[in-house]
């Protein structure tokens, strides 16, 4: 191992998206002034992914609308960016990263934001038509397909699934989504929001194969139709594969690195040697909220944990703090807007199932009676004020009574 001194001089930051870019932000803004090198795999300068499966791929944004920073933010940093060079190694006892632009970066800091990448169908081999959702080209390149009409066939019903669907009728194609689960988005909401989900897209004429996946995708020169494991053959112009995101690890084999399901991490996103912190959906650390290690895919974990591994990596021993938050997301479909704040519990408490012009749900879930997670359909307000009593580990009754109270005042 090399020795670290104690404020670091050569930082390294690998992944220049959400995570890495925060990370970069916070050192500076914590006065670091040593020299900070960002390596991203992507060509394009740090670009936000949400608005990919939403305004970007209607055509109601411009790509360029989805830029994290300007130019001249960017600069501001004072950071060498290396853009469209992949790190390949990851040596911890002599602090240097490789990469395949033949650069050996030395550091004594080092952060990990190499996020994930999209899970593609086993077995299938890349052809027109066959898409996955992850970056800028592919946000680009589904779009383009999506315009040429025909029928597009969803391969899972997990968020972005369902938000390419909406997208994708907004632009006027047919869509049939295809769900192993009886209820689309069944684990994470459960199936009371999951079955009022499933018929919000029905009524934007969606139409849904549950209870399936896809055995095959037909076609060789291009996409032609897919069979599902009931041997039923469906006709398509396209296939989006929605069936989750694999963090971005193969880099860091043979650092020495618990690299399993993401970066093993402490509380303080320290992942081992010495300066050495991740951060992102590649992070999986212990939240001292929770108890437990978990590695969360969302984009607010990525800015405020970037932004902390920053601080814990310049802070003296002494002076870290352990990263414990509440993990949260949302999303848009049609007109409605999901939010979840924590973790899902066993014990669920629908709190408001309202039908109106808009579905409005508020649901509670929590453990041993303590509340644990908040989903909200359309219910922001209420979701904002109930999101802060997961911190205080509040009592699903007292969360329940609160919750009322919020919603018919
Ligand atoms: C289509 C889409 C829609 C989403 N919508 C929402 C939403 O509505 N709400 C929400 O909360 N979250 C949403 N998310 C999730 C959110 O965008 C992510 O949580 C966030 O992008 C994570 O940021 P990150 O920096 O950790 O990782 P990433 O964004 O994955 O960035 C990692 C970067 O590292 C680069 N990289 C990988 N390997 C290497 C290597 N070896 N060398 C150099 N660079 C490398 C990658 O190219 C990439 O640029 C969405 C994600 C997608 C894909």
């Amino acid at each position: 191992m090399t020795d670290r001194s104690p404020t670091p001089r050569r930082v390294v930051i690998v992944g220049g998206s959400l995570a890495g870019l925060h990370a970069a932000e916070e050192l500076r803004a914590a006065g670091y002034d040593g020299s900070l090198t960002l390596v991203s795999a992507e060509r394009r300068a740090p670009y936000d992914r949400p608005p990919l499966s939403k305004q970007v791929l209607t055509g109601e944004w411009p790509l360029d609308r989805a830029a994290l920073r300007s130019s001249e933010e960017l600069a501001a940093l004072q950071a060498e960016v290396h853009l469209g060079v992949h790190a390949t190694a990851l040596d911890v006892s002599r602090g240097i990263v490789t990469t395949d632009a033949g650069l050996d970066l030395p550091y004594d800091g080092l952060i990990l934001a190499t996020g994930c990448t999209a899970r593609s169908l086993r077995g299938e081999t890349a052809r027109p038509g066959l898409h996955t959702l992850r970056t800028d080209e592919d946000s680009r390149a589904l779009r383009q397909t999506l315009l040429g009409g025909g029928h597009l066939v969803v391969a899972g019903a997990g968020f972005i699934g369902m938000e390419v669907a909406a997208a994708a009728r907004a632009l006027g194609a047919d869509v049939t989504v295809v769900e192993p689960w009886p209820v689309p988005m069944q684990a994470a909401l459960g199936d009371r929001i999951g079955t009022a989900l499933a018929d919000l897209h029905r009524a934007h004429g969606v139409k849904f194969r549950l209870g399936q996946t896809i055995s095959r995708v037909l076609g060789a020169a291009r996409v032609g139709g897919v069979e599902l494991s009931d041997g039923t053959v469906l006709d398509a112009d396209a296939v989006l594969v929605g069936i989750g995101a694999t963090p971005a690890t193969d880099w860091l084999a043979g650092s020495g690195l618990d690299a399993n399901d993401g970066v093993a991490c402490d509380a303080y996103l320290a992942a081992g040697p010495p300066g050495v912190y991740a951060a992102g959906d590649l992070a999986r650390w212990d939240n001292p909220l929770f108890g437990t290690r978990m590695r969360v895919e969302h984009w607010s974990n990525a800015t405020e944990q970037g932004a902390a591994a920053a601080r814990n990596l310049l802070a003296a021993p002494e002076d870290r703090k352990p990263f414990a938050s509440v993990p949260y997301f949302w999303s848009d479909q049609y007109d409605t807007s999901i939010q979840f704040a924590g973790r899902p519990g066993r014990e669920r408490v629908p709190v408001v199932d309202l039908d109106g012009p808009q579905p409005e749900f508020l649901v509670l879930t929590g453990e041993s009676g303590t509340l644990t997670g908040v989903l909200s359909v359309n219910s922001p307000k209420a979701f904002l004020r109930l999101r802060r009593m997961i911190n205080n580990k509040a009592s699903l009754a007292d969360a329940a009574d609160a919750a009322r109270a919020l919603r018919f005042r």
